[in-house]
Parts: C-alpha cells; structure tokens; sequence
C-alpha cells in the first residue's frame, strides 16, 4: 500500500493553524485520509485511523438520500471580512467561531450580528469549541442569543458546565461536539442530559458505521461535521450524513472552501448549499502536486507506524 502524505494551504487561519496536512492511500474499497490534528496524541489518533482504514477497506454506507445541506463555514474574523465569506458561502445555515483565544465577547458580538445585518434570514448557529466558563457562556448566550441562535456548539467545555447551562434554559439549544469526539465516553452527554444537538465526525470517532451506531445509542438529532479534510476525507462525513435516518440540521461540510488546494478536481463543495453524495476521483497529478516534503513525510510515516501497532494491539 502507498501512502500519500499531503501538505495543503489554508485560505484562512482556522482553529490555529494555516496548513492541513495527513495520510491519503487507497484500499480494496477506495481511497481514505488519515488526518489527526498534529497534537493530537497517539491513542486519539488511532481511532481516527480505524475510521481511515473502514472506508479503505469496506467503502462507505448505503445512502438514503442523495445530497446534504450544509452550513457556510465562518473563522473567527474581523466582522466585515466574516459577513463576506458567509454570504460567500451560498449557504442558508452559518456557522460562526466564537470564543477564540486572545478575542472577547465584543469581538463575538461584532461578528455574529455583521453576518445577521447581511443575512437577515439565515439560520445562524455559533461554535465556542468549549471557550467558555459556565458563566461566561451565560453572558455570551444572553447576548448573541438577541441575533436569533439555532443553537449554539460546545459552549463549555465540560459535560457538567454544558449540562448546567442547558438547564438554565436560556432558549439556545445546546450542541455537544468535543464533549462527544474527545469523551472517554461519548454517551455520557446524553446521561447527563447535557446537549440537544450532537455533533459527529467521522474520524475522530472511529468511522462511518461507528457514528451510525453512535447516533442510534444518543437518541440525538445529529449534525455530521467534518476535521478540515481533502475532499477524500470529506466524502466519507457526506456519507454518514447521507447514511443516517433522520438529518434535521444543516452539516458542517462546507469545509472544501477552507482548503487552498486538493487532490481531485472536481472538489467536494457546496452547489447552493447543497453538497451532493457523488463519488469523488483522486487525480495522480494533484496528488503529486499536493505532496509533503521530506521532514513532514517523515512525521506522518513514524506516527502511522506507532498507530497502527496500537490498533494490531487491539486486534
Ligand atoms: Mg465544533
């Protein structure tokens, strides 16, 4: 087997980081990315290797429906610049960051209600990738609530935090995304009565028929999000989203955008805010075109190594 490491540009800084690289290779069932985040340590990047090798070898879920809405995707930006790239988007559903480190609740605010100005009837629903205090979030939610909220992402970073403030009912809803993909387990949110909404991704939790077992266990409405991936990895949300029963919410797929590149050449982005459920075509030229170099190659090349001895341990 031949693996592909990429190193790809990002068009904007997300979640820290300017570049998105990660393992591309191609089983009996089709081409798979492995793309843990960098610090990400080895027992977390195992699973998303499990999820990489499923759809190698076993392919991807029978779909029950042919397309999946998805959100516009908006960075933690300047208040104009954000407007643009959600308007940009062509999508009836934006997802907003909130609570990044070094900005404050103004900036938050600035940018939520310069993207209601421009969008006055977009359904708009903000990601604090668990920023906030208990209180903090009760303030935050106090405020950007008044633009209209369809709910709003990990909020708070415990199960606890996130439980006590649904509780307090301040009419957002609640989405558990870390909380579930970062959880020793995942069903506790659920339990403890912490979330509304849950957020699914396909390689951190281990692969498509995983998440399908995992959204029939939570009893939850599922929004299926993906990790910044090549349009392989992405192929692989947009089939647990095509897969799944029921699909109330807008996913977050919209991320082909955030990629200054990618390895096919019809990239798996939004036509109207609607991403079909299409099979995509690696091309050996981008493939090339996109390739590592040595240093990096090497990094990815030790970890699969150290992974996969941890999955052959599990076996
Ligand atoms: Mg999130």
């Amino acid at each position: 087997m031949t693996m592909h490491v990429f190193d790809i540009a990002l068009t904007v800084p997300f979640r820290g980081i300017t570049r998105r690289s990660g393992v591309l290779f191609e089983g009996q069932a089709g081409w798979a990315e492995w793309s843990p985040f960098p610090e990400y340590d080895d027992e977390e990047a195992a699973c998303w290797l499990r999820a990489a090798r499923e759809v190698a070898e076993f392919g991807l879920p029978a779909p029950v429906r042919g397309a999946v809405e998805v959100n516009g995707i908006v960075p933690a930006l300047a208040p104009a610049e954000a407007a643009a790239r959600a308007v940009a988007s062509g999508c009836a559903t934006v997802k907003i960051k909130v609570a990044a480190v070094g900005q404050s609740l103004d900036d938050d605010v600035a940018r939520v209600a310069a993207v209601r100005e421009a969008l006055p009837s977009a359904r708009i629903r903000v990601d604090a990738n668990g920023g906030w205090s208990l209180a903090g979030a009760v303030d935050a939610l106090h405020e950007l609530g008044a633009f209209g909220l369809e709910y709003a992402e990990q909020p708070c970073a415990t199960v606890e935090d996130l439980a006590a403030l649904r509780a307090r009912d301040l009419g957002v809803l609640i989405a558990a995304d870390e909380s579930i993909r970062r959880a020793a387990d995942p069903l506790r949110v659920k339990a403890a009565g912490a979330a509304d909404i849950a957020v699914l991704k396909v390689q951190p939790l281990g692969g498509p028929r995983a998440c399908l077992r995992l959204a029939e266990e939570l009893g939850l409405p599922v929004v299926v999000s993906s990790a910044v991936e090549t349009s392989v990895g992405l192929r692989a949300g947009v089939a647990l989203a095509a897969a799944l029963p029921e699909l109330p919410y807008a996913c977050g797929l919209e991320t082909a955008r955030l990629l200054a590149a990618d390895v096919v050449r019809d990239p798996l982005a939004p036509r109207a805010g609607i991403v079909e459920a299409r099979s995509v075509e690696v091309d050996p030229d981008l493939l090339l075109a996109q390739a590592a170099g040595p240093e990096l190659t090497g990094f990815w090349l030790d970890r699969w190594e150290r992974v996969r001895r941890i999955l052959e341990g599990e076996r």
